[in-house]
């Protein structure tokens, strides 16, 4: 392998490794995340379900109050009488009672034109006797033969409230309606204890996620959604929240997770923000939980993702490296240093495969031939031993030119060099070898601005049905005629 082939491998495994650590690193990162996204929404969803539930028993506490207080005579007959004073300070009386009996904040009786006829509060300096309350919707809703909810801050009191509207029948048909108005002081404070510990925060929010209970003051009478012209008008119209100016909550949506879940920043800060519908009563218990509590977790499993590339990389490296090691083993071992032409070891692990196969089938001819360099220790002798290395790397190099891609040079011993020619004919062959023999007649090697010529002889045997190392001392033998018969030449 080259220096260049070297630094380029290099490169290459560099980039894996770590291409493998980020690829790790990026898989330990999601499946953190998505472990986050899971825990946080479990976690959401819980607090939502149980806030839910708290605020669903607080308010059908007070579902039966409205037909309970039909069922008293006074309200009736006031519908009928609405001047008769009697009948109506009667009623006064009896739904100060209730109230007083019941957590209510305020319990009324409208005519079917909205107007109050009798309130709990008849006493005091806000007291709801006289007013109209035809445009607030949980009125149209009960006019309407339905249950009317609403969450609005008081027209009168400025206090805010859930009203709880039912009609009250009499022969078919709607005579009244009987509201109640639950106050929110004592939910809020609950609500605020149960979260006082938590990094969690609760909002609830009405029909169109405008939030009027939540435990981030700042957050209160935002919507959590941009609203539309319509439903800017009616919290306009209706003067849900009185006067006060409803601005969407600066938020920036990430994304839906699910139909109940999303991500919510603000200040850069990422939350899950988790709603539960409660349509019985028109509401929403929106959990807020910042994710930065689980990050943790996150980064826990980017660091273990980091370590699984790292190990894996490692123990991928240690392979290429075994093996690269084992290569080189091998390689050294059956390449001759010198001239770079095989070894002896490589001719024992070689050639006798190719033999069965000629074994097998005689139509898969084998030669071998063995060359010798002529009065090579003259060369020694006259130019120094390093010539003589030259000599023999050239000669190597000159051969291997020569040689077709399946033929083998094998360094056979100090200057002798065997071939292995597989597949060839005996005029192929012949051919070959003197082409070799002639080639390094011609040469001139350069030692000392001196000019080294050199000869070659040689023996050629076919194999027919000898060992290979028979076949070998048939070829020694013809080397033996060549050396005595005057060198430079190959007998066949
Ligand atoms: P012949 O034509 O009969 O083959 O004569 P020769 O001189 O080539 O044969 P001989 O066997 O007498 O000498 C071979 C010489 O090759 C002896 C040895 O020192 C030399 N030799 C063997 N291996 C190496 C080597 O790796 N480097 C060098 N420089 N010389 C080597
Ligand atoms: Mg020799
Ligand atoms: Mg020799």
């Amino acid at each position: 392998m080259t220096l260049k082939q070297d630094i380029g491998n290099n490169k290459l495994i560099a980039s894996l490794v770590l291409l493998i650590i980020s690829f790790f690193s990026l898989l330990g990162y999601l499946i953190g995340e998505r472990i986050i996204m899971t825990q946080a929404q479990n976690d959401a969803s819980m607090l939502a379900s149980s806030s839910g539930d708290f605020l669903i028993s607080e308010i059908s506490r007070f579902e039966l109050l409205p037909s309970m207080v039909q069922m008293c005579s006074c309200v009736k007959n006031l519908l009928e009488e609405p001047d008769n004073t009697d009948i109506r300070d009667k009623t006064n009386l009896k739904l100060e009672e209730i109230v007083s009996l019941s957590d209510a904040q305020v319990v009324y009786l409208l005519d079917i034109n909205g107007h109050t006829l009798a309130s709990s509060n008849w006493k005091s300096k806000q007291s709801f006797v006289g007013n109209n309350y035809s445009i607030r919707p949980y009125f149209i809703d009960a006019i309407d033969n339905k249950t009317g909810r609403y969450i609005a801050l008081g027209l009168t009191s400025k206090k805010l409230g859930y009203y709880l509207a039912k009609p009250i029948m009499s022969n078919n048909s709607i005579q009244g309606v009987l509201v109640v108005k639950i106050g929110m002081d004592i939910l809020q404070e609950k609500l605020q204890q149960q979260f006082e510990q938590r990094e969690e925060e609760v909002i609830i929010s009405d029909k169109n996620d405008i939030i009027f209970i939540s435990t981030k003051t700042d957050w209160l009478f935002h919507s959590l959604k941009t609203l539309s012209n319509n439903e800017l008008n009616h919290v306009k119209i209706y003067q849900t929240y009185a006067d006060i100016a409803i601005k969407p909550l600066e938020l920036t949506d990430h994304k839906f997770l699910n139909r109940y879940a999303r991500i919510l920043t603000s200040n850069k800060k990422h939350y899950i923000l988790y709603i539960n519908t409660l349509h019985n009563i028109q509401l929403n218990v929106n959990i807020v939980v910042p994710l930065d509590k689980y990050y943790y977790t996150r980064n826990l499993s980017l660091f273990l993702g980091i370590i699984l590339g790292l190990f894996i990389s490692t123990f991928l490296l240690f392979l290429y490296i075994r093996d690269t090691y084992q290569k080189n083993i091998v390689n050294n071992a059956i390449t001759d240093p010198l001239t770079g032409l095989y070894t002896r070891l490589y001719l024992q692990e070689f050639a006798p495969k190719l033999f069965l196969l000629h074994q097998r089938d005689h139509k898969i001819q084998i030669a071998i031939a063995l060359l010798d360099l002529d009065f090579f220790k003259i060369i020694n002798d006259t130019y120094g031993h390093s010539a003589g290395d030259k000599v023999l790397i050239e000669v190597g190099a000159l051969i291997k030119k020569c040689i077709r891609k399946e033929d083998v040079a094998i360094r056979y011993g100090g200057e002798e060099i065997l071939l292995i020619l597989p597949c060839i004919n005996t005029h192929e062959a012949h051919h070959l070898l003197e082409q070799i023999r002639l080639t390094i007649e011609q040469f001139k090697i350069h030692w000392e601005e001196k000019r080294i010529s050199i000869t070659i002889s040689g023996g050629l045997a076919f194999a027919s049905d000898e060992s290979m190392f028979e076949l070998i001392n048939k070829a020694d033998i013809k080397l033996y005629e060549a050396k005595h018969s005057g060198r430079n030449k190959i007998i066949y």
